[in-house]
């Protein structure tokens, strides 16, 4: 049962009077506010405990989350208790020193990849990590104390994670967990122009992106980002990748893959894939990747196999619309 985990997760942070919280690689709205909305939650709970988010990247526009903590001793991490928040498998931890802490803790909210870490807590069926650490504070709310900072970076997590509380995986406990953030006083005017206003330029970029965007036969929309177009509008590779959002509202594609080229010496091309009503993480998983059931990531390495992936999704897509209805 869950409550059971929990309490046994609540029992680990106050044992520790050191705690190292991780989160996963190319970071996003999600992971990092689940790590700083509990490292929140902890101090202002137990202000003599030490939290610790070390990490050599913050996406650039969740920087107004505040920046990371400074990077410690290595012998600092062989007592304390490591967390490790919206993470499948431990090749996406983004910090490796996770390895180093006593005792670690798994929270989660993807389709389990790997079971590591000495306690496990993942529920697929939230929709956003954020969520968990909102239910968990919600379960000892005797003794946990949420502040103004804490629940605006949950609030973040939740907003992003689900697409503004749109996707399938929203249900009636995320807008509880939801509810009672705001009654924290969550400035959700602020949060939403620091993460939805666009840059002039950017908008271009996206009138490109509507010219350039391409449907397979049987309705998987797709874009192939090159270096050359990242250079032409001058976009960082995670402004390059945002371009997934702008391919997700066209009727009778009910799947849609952004394709971007990283310009590492590995030709490594990121792939994202989304879909609504059809699971595309299968797809993903062929390809290096995984994710949740309509928001998986991959990699590829050659055009040869973003051709293969396209018709794998393709597949998808056919498959559904032959066994199923209302889908639009
Ligand atoms: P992205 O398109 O990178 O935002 O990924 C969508 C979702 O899939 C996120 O929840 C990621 O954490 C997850 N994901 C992305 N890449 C991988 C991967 N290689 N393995 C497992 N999960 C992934």
């Amino acid at each position: 049962m869950s409550i059971e985990i929990k309490k046994a997760i609540l029992d680990k942070i106050k044992e520790y009077n050191k705690i190292f919280l991780f989160r996963h690689i190319r970071n996003d709205g999600d992971c990092v506010g689940a790590t700083k909305g509990l490292k929140e939650i902890i101090t202002a709970t137990w202000p003599e405990k030490s939290v610790y988010i070390i990490d050599t990247e913050l996406a650039k526009y969740l920087e107004f989350m505040g920046p990371e903590d400074d990077e410690v001793d290595d012998t600092e991490y062989a007592e304390a208790l490591g967390i490790v928040l919206d993470t499948a498998s431990e090749a996406r931890i983004s910090n490796p020193k996770y390895k180093l802490c006593k005792e670690l803790i798994k929270i989660d909210h993807h389709i389990p990849l790997e079971a590591y870490g000495d306690i496990i807590w993942v529920e697929e069926e939230r929709s956003s990590c954020c969520e968990m650490v909102v239910d968990f504070y919600m379960s000892f709310k005797d003794t946990l104390v949420l502040n103004n900072d804490a629940a605006t970076h949950l609030y973040t997590g939740m907003v992003t994670d689900s697409g503004r509380f749109k996707y399938d995986g929203v249900t009636g406990d995320t807008l509880r967990c939801a509810a009672e953030l705001l009654d924290v006083g969550v400035k959700t005017d602020i949060l939403f122009a620091r993460l939805y206003l666009e840059a002039f330029e950017y908008l271009k970029f996206k009138a490109h992106i509507y010219n350039r965007m391409q449907i397979t036969e049987n309705g998987v929309a797709y874009i192939y980002i090159d270096r050359a177009m990242q250079e032409e509008f001058n976009l960082s590779l995670e402004q390059a990748s945002a371009c997934i959002g702008n391919l997700d509202s066209i009727r009778g594609c009910i799947a849609w893959i952004a394709f971007i080229e990283t310009g590492d010496e590995k030709n490594t091309i990121r792939v994202r894939l989304r879909s609504r009503f059809c699971h595309i993480n299968g797809v993903a998983e062929n390809h290096n990747g995984g994710g949740h059931a309509c928001a998986s990531g991959a990699t590829v390495y050659s055009k040869e196999e973003v051709e293969q992936l396209l018709k794998e999704a393709d597949e998808v897509v056919r498959d559904y619309k032959a066994n199923n209805e209302d889908w639009l």
